[in-house]
This record gives C-alpha cells, structure tokens and sequence, in this order.
C-alpha cells in the first residue's frame, strides 16, 4: 500500500475507480448502523440494573431527613462526599443535582447571564458583547449551550497536553470581554486528551482582565477508562487554591455514563462563595432535586471505589470497541497517509482527521451507505470546522459485530473522499 500523495494522477484514477467499485457493493447492502452519539449501549446500561432493587422500604426510611420529603436542597451529605472524591474537593463544595451535567451547566451559565456570579458587577447580559473561549475539537452541546445564550465564541486549538495556553493567557489575560472557557480536562470530548499538570498550573494561574472570569471544568470523563492504562489529571482546584484562584471554577460531572444516561446523578462543585451565591438562587427554583435517585446511587456504589469497580465493568465492553476502530484504522489509513488519530486511554470517542476539505464528504459518504456518523464540523463552534477535516468516532454504542462493518464502511469512504480530493 502506497502513500496516496506518492501515487500518480493515474494510479490514483484507477485506485477512485476500484474504490467506488466497492462502495457501491458496501452501499447496496442497505447497513442501517449508528456511530453519531457517546450513548452506552444496551450491554452497558444492563450494567446497572441492580440499581433499581437495591433500595428497600428500610432504607428509605432509616434516612433522617425523609429522602421522601423536600429539604436538603445541596443534595444527600454521601452523595455529596462520593462527588466531592470524584472531583477532588471538599462534601461542602458540592451541589448534587438532577441527571444531567449539561442541565447544570446550562444553567449556571444561564445564571452568569441573568444576574452575574457573586463577584461580578452586573449580569454577563448587561455587559455588552462577551465570549467564552472554546477549545477545538470540542463538544458540540457545550457550544450549542454558549450559542443559545447569546455568547460569541473564540477557538483555541487544542494540543496534546491541552488547550494551546499562549493563546488562552495572551486572551483571557488582556481581554475583558471574555468571561470564561469550557474545558474536558480528562479524556476530552472527541480528542480524548487528558490536560498536562503544566497546563493545569497556568488555569489555576490565571490573571483574567475579566474579574468574574469563570472555568467551566466539565470532567465528565474522570472515571471513563477504556485502557489498563489510566491517565491522571492534577487537582485544578488544589492549585487555585495555592494560587488564591479558587473563585474562578466551576466543576462539573455526573453518572449518566456509570449508570443510566437518563436517569443518573449529576453534580457541580465550587467554592465556598459561589456555592453560597448559587444555592441562593437555586432555593427560587427548587425545593430538591431527587434525593431518592441519590440514594440509591449511594446505596449502590458506597463509595468512590465502588464506581472505580463498576467503571471496570464498563472498560471491559468498551475497550475491545475502541480497539476495533483502532485496528481498522491502523491496518487499513496508516500506510497511507491521509489522516491521523489518537490513541485514548478513555472518554467515549476517537477524533479522526481526514485530509482538509474531506471531513463533510466522508460523513456524507457514511450516510449514504447506511452508517451515520456526527455531522462534520459539530466538534467546532457554530458547527463549521474551518479546514474541514475532524470526524467525531462514538464506538460505543453499536454491537461488536456492527462496528467491524460500520468501521469498514467508514475506512472505505475516507479513501474514496481522500482520493476525489486528491484528483481535485
Ligand atoms: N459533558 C461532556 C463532555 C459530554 O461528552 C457529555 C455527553 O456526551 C455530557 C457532558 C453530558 O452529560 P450529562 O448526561 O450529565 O448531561
């Protein structure tokens, strides 16, 4: 196998012929597969099943205060403790939630937006135009979320230890305009990039022209292996604390992919004056969130090292996933050099970069041939993925049997796209 760009006008006409050849053989099996969503799939979620008998009528009535009533509006004190080791921070730093992580984050932003946090001058609304910094590749709800509420985004690119952080200090340092950052600081969403402690220090260092500057941390990932091998992320609110920064973060995470997608447990952690400032507003929109699910969840799992065992679970269905994509890719694009991937030690994706201006015929190439894919650019603010090159690969959900054939149908079409692109 010859590296495409070394082939001849020719070799390469011949090689689109015999390519297409094969894909119109692929496309007439009318495949009907899904790699679109880091959804769990069906193995995964069984998982958890226990979870829903675990609870018995003693249980809930041996907790004082009632789980059953109103009141404990920060959510049970163990699931608070369990998060709080989760996120590395202290039970009182923590706010348990619902059973989305994106709900939270959606509305502490929208928060910042109506009144400001507890060290801001006025709502982030009053404050003319701002933005936040988005790290690209990143998670497209994340920028949907940002986009909904009216705030301009501004791309960082991300490297291999993280965001580029010359760019994110020359920004956040001299631009008061942007009032914060959203990162995946652990296995990020697609890149499957765990931050360097370097890059941890310089968040934690910070000196933002925007003095109610916020981090928004969504370590979704922290116990998502998908390897033997465990990527470790530095404690970002250890060294805010050193750096007298501790204001300036919001944590985030949930257990939407420990248990149940749609019906897990969420939580956000902060300081101590922003937790005050939040609960605050929180108690005018709610009386508690569903301390039964917390209690379950807590019954379940115990403690952190009850998650860790059960995440063990989940590795062993996914890492052979990721494995098959791994494979395919290696053996079938490698040698011929027209993308290039990363290897993650866990999250839920694999983020694939084709040749420039080939990521939206790929995906259309997929889509055609049964096997849908993330739309093309959605890993970039506003959906446009300016060189037109990153493909989001979500290996969990579809069988094992599936994703041998949807890999193959997604190997053949960066082929085919790569060599139209090519004879271009
Ligand atoms: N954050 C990231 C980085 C994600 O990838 C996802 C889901 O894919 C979420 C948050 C959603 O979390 P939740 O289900 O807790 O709302």
């Amino acid at each position: 196998m010859a590296r495409y760009s070394e082939l001849s006008v020719d070799e390469l006409s011949a090689l689109r012929e015999s390519l297409q050849a094969e894909y119109e053989e692929i496309k007439s099996c009318g495949l009907k597969l899904d790699m679109s969503r880091g959804k769990p799939s069906a193995a995964q979620l069984d998982l958890s099943m226990d979870l829903l008998n675990c609870l018995t009528e003693e249980d809930i009535k041996s907790v004082s205060p009632d789980v059953r009533n109103y009141g404990l509006l920060e959510g049970l004190p163990g699931m608070r403790k369990l998060f709080a080791d989760m996120l590395g921070l202290k039970p009182e730093e923590i706010f348990v939630g619902g059973n989305s992580s994106l709900n939270l984050m959606y509305d502490t932003l929208a928060k910042g937006m109506l009144f400001g946090y507890y060290n801001s001058e006025k709502p982030w609304s009053q404050c003319g135009k701002i933005k936040f910094l988005c790290p690209v590749p990143g998670y497209d709800r994340h920028f949907g979320v940002t986009e909904t509420l009216g705030i301009e985004m501004l791309t960082v690119p991300m490297t291999s230890t993280g965001p580029d952080m010359d760019i994110v200090e020359e920004l956040v340092n001299n631009d008061a305009s942007i009032k914060g950052i959203w990162c995946v600081p652990m296995y990020s969403n697609p890149d499957g990039i765990t931050y360097s402690d370097e890059t941890v220090r310089r968040f934690a260092n910070l000196k933002p022209a925007a003095k109610d500057f916020r981090i928004f941390w969504d370590n979704a990932y922290c116990v998502h292996h998908v390897s033997d091998q465990h990527d470790e992320l530095l404690n970002l609110m250890d060294e805010c604390r050193k750096a007298g920064t501790e204001d300036s973060v919001f944590m985030f995470a949930s257990t939407s992919k420990v248990t149940f997608s749609g019906a897990g447990v969420a939580a956000f952690g902060c300081s101590e004056n922003n937790m005050k400032h939040l609960v605050k507003l929180i108690s005018m929109q709610t009386i508690g969130f569903d301390k039964v699910n917390q209690l379950r969840h807590l019954k379940y799992f115990k403690d952190l090292d009850g998650v860790k065992a059960h995440m063990e679970k989940h590795c062993a269905l996914m890492k052979p996933k990721f494995e098959t994509v791994l494979r395919h890719l290696d053996e079938e694009i490698a040698p011929l050099g027209i993308a290039e991937w990363k290897r993650p030690n866990g999250g839920y994706f694999i983020s694939l970069n084709v040749l420039s201006g080939c990521a939206k015929q790929v995906v259309s190439l997929c889509k055609e041939a049964g096997v849908v894919l993330t739309p093309a650019g959605a890993t970039f603010p506003y959906g446009v993925d300016p060189l037109d090159r990153n493909i989001r690969i979500a290996p969990s959900f579809p069988t094992a049997e599936e994703l041998e054939m949807a890999t193959k149908v997604l190997c053949l079409s960066v082929k085919l796209a790569s060599a139209e692109q090519l004879l271009a």
